[in-house]
């Protein structure tokens, strides 16, 4: 249970809306309060309701005792000596852990977060950290938001991107990461634009997703153009084919005209071949909508994989490239704090 809570209501995370409902049952105050108290969460990200300048000390003492923010507890901060990623461990209310990076990119001053979707996942890719970990519970809308508003209060820093590739399928909880999006863009101020989601691809919940018609980025965990492998790396394309999930990102595109990002995780000897650079390239050339090819470098999990050489990567990027579609690597960041993709398995390290 958590030590934060002890029975009050988390304020943090919650929509205008929702704080709202929460101090008209609770308390009997003039809805300006309801202005005053999203604008000390939101704004000026308070955790100490002493600081509350706008409310009269026996209001303040009121919240303190009715209230508590925030909603995700920090276990641990973690940071990197090598790029200075921070990785937080954060408990939830019922004692689940999971796990947020901050990312600094060198050729970009705004922060990026990684945030986490559920505990654990239920898709089982076998070079994932989480996948290992089985799928727990799936969190809800202000536990995604809070753990935004954690890492910006403890590390000082305004976050100005997020992904939505920390532990967890989002798509598998499309009804709460669509409520978080919208809480990120009207009360902590981040833009659809700055928001990506990756996912397996869960098919139907691509063509919900494209109806809400949200601006966000979508990457796509492709990691091999050839159905049968991509069955092994990605267990739900056995339910979901290349075919089908080509398919609804046409129709995801038509509703929102938005590019998507396939990713590729670079596994030696696995999916790294020529002949894999090849089939991925057939495979883009034609698609009737725009997209980018993002290859990860492998990072280390407990598993018998290990990345493709550098050269290897150079020469699979070039024959990919040669469809027309751009190819970017991807920056690894925090793998010593098994901070980078795949590596969130609430570990310490
Ligand atoms: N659950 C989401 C987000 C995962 S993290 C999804 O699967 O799309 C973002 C990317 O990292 C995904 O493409 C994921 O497949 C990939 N990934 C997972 N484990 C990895 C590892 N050990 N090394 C590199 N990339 C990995
Ligand atoms: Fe789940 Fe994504 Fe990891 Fe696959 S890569 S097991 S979908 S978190």
């Amino acid at each position: 249970m958590s030590q934060i809570l002890k029975n009050k209501i988390p304020l943090s995370g919650l929509s205008k809306d929702e704080i709202g409902q929460f101090i008209s049952q609770e308390l009997n105050w003039e809805k300006f309060r309801i202005e005053q108290i999203h604008s000390w969460i939101y704004a000026k990200n308070s955790d100490n309701f002493q600081a509350w300048s706008d409310f009269s000390l026996d209001k303040r003492v009121i919240l303190a005792e009715k209230f508590a923010i925030p909603l995700v507890e920090t276990k641990e901060r973690q940071i990197s000596k090598k790029d200075k990623t921070e990785k937080y461990l954060f408990s939830l209310p019922d004692g689940q852990l999971v796990e947020s990076v901050l990312m600094r990119f060198k050729d970009r001053d705004s922060l990026t977060a990684c945030i986490s979707s559920q505990v654990g996942c239920a898709v089982g890719c076998p070079f994932c950290a989480t996948g290992k970990l089985g799928f727990k519970r799936n969190l809800i809308a202000a536990e995604i938001v809070d753990q935004v508003m954690s890492m910006q209060r403890i590390s000082g820093e305004q976050i100005h991107n997020l992904v939505f590739m920390g532990q967890g399928e989002p798509l598998n909880n499309l009804d709460n990461i669509v409520k978080a999006i919208q809480i990120f863009r009207e009360s902590v101020g981040i833009g659809v634009r700055h928001i990506t989601v990756s996912t397996s691809g869960i098919v139907p919940k691509i063509i919900e997703l494209g109806e809400t018609k949200i601006q966000i980025n979508l990457a796509i965990s492709l990691h091999s153009a050839k159905q049968e492998l991509r069955e092994k790396l990605v267990p739900v394309a056995r339910r979901w084919n290349l075919f089908d999930l080509m398919q609804a990102l046409k129709v995801y595109f038509d509703q929102t005209g938005r590019r998507i990002t396939f990713e590729y995780t670079m596994l030696k000897n696995i999916n790294d071949t020529n002949e894999d650079a090849q089939a991925l390239s057939d495979l883009v050339r034609d698609l009737p909508f725009p997209c980018l090819i993002n290859l990860i470098p492998y990072n280390s999990t407990d598993s018998e994989f290990e990345c493709s050489d550098r050269n290897r990567i150079q020469q699979f990027k070039s024959i990919v490239e040669r469809s027309g579609r751009k190819a970017t690597i991807r920056i690894t960041l925090g793998s010593d704090i098994s901070g980078a993709c795949g590596q969130l398995a609430n570990k310490n390290t």
